[in-house]
């Protein structure tokens, strides 16, 4: 049972006293790749836009509608990466931001509807190959299509990481550490810019909603504390000033 625990809760392993979760597309990106490769390699802006109002309304599952708009796109895999790399933009203060936390014992986790190996060559654009190998990313993936390799015209698609209608349900990794007893529960923080994060984000202590984007207006609808920020030096200064014990998390949320 104990075995079973602390395979569910892996970002223990160092006894931290906070942990940090962040979505990656639009949170640590300045844009979303996804939305970049469907658009411009894919089914195009407009179709995208149809099928994101579908979701919205409940004609269909998230589930559903992304695979078929990542089924539109058919560059192989390293010329989308490539692609990626040339056209997204990342926050440049996460670097400094990682590499604090590192420092200090406040494990990062990545939580992302996005694919790894995407994710993981933009950020080690960013961060460096090597601290990046350390980091963990709970993701979707890609797979080969039958008879094809990622390499191929085509030859790729979307491996989710579990059976929900998300594909990723983000909440479901973090209620392991939410759920703790007081006495070994971490304080845990989260980063995003989507409604894809809310339901993760409530399962947290404090939440870090980007400025100008739907999550804000989420939180507001659904009463949700939350801290707005720019970029991740502005989260630096908060998690700084709380880890040592100068603000508390009820205080900056209260401020927000
Ligand atoms: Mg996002």
């Amino acid at each position: 049972m104990a075995n079973s625990d602390q395979s569910l809760t892996p970002a223990l392993k160092t006894s931290p006293k906070f942990i940090f979760f962040t979505d990656f597309d639009g949170t640590i990106t300045q844009q979303d790749s996804n939305d970049f490769l469907i658009e411009k390699f894919g089914t195009g802006p407009e179709r995208r836009k149809e099928m994101f109002n579908d979701v919205l309304y409940g004609r269909r599952t998230f589930r559903d509608a992304f695979k078929e708009m990542l089924d539109g796109v058919s560059l192989p895999l390293d010329k989308c990466i490539e692609a990626l790399l040339k056209n997204i933009t990342l926050d440049e203060g996460f670097k400094e931001f990682y590499t604090w936390a590192r420092e200090n014992n406040v494990p990062v986790v990545v939580l992302s509807g996005g694919m790894q190996p995407i994710i993981r060559a933009l950020l080690a654009h960013l961060i460096g190959e090597d601290e990046v190998k350390t980091l963990p990313i709970l993701s979707n993936d890609v797979a080969p299509r039958l008879g094809k390799t990622l390499k191929d015209e085509g030859g790729w698609e979307i491996a989710y990481r579990d059976d929900s209608s998300f594909g990723h349900d983000k909440a479901l990794e973090i209620r392991p550490y939410a759920n703790l007893p007081d006495d070994k529960r971490p304080i845990l923080f989260y980063a995003g810019d989507g409604v894809s994060d809310l339901s993760a984000a409530k399962e947290t202590d404090l939440l870090f909603a980007k400025a100008g984007r739907d999550l804000v207006t989420y939180c507001r609808n659904e009463k949700v504390p939350f801290k707005t920020f720019d970029d991740f030096s502005e989260i630096l200064g908060i998690v700084k000033g709380i880890v040592a014990g100068k603000v508390s998390v009820k205080g900056v949320a209260a401020r927000a």
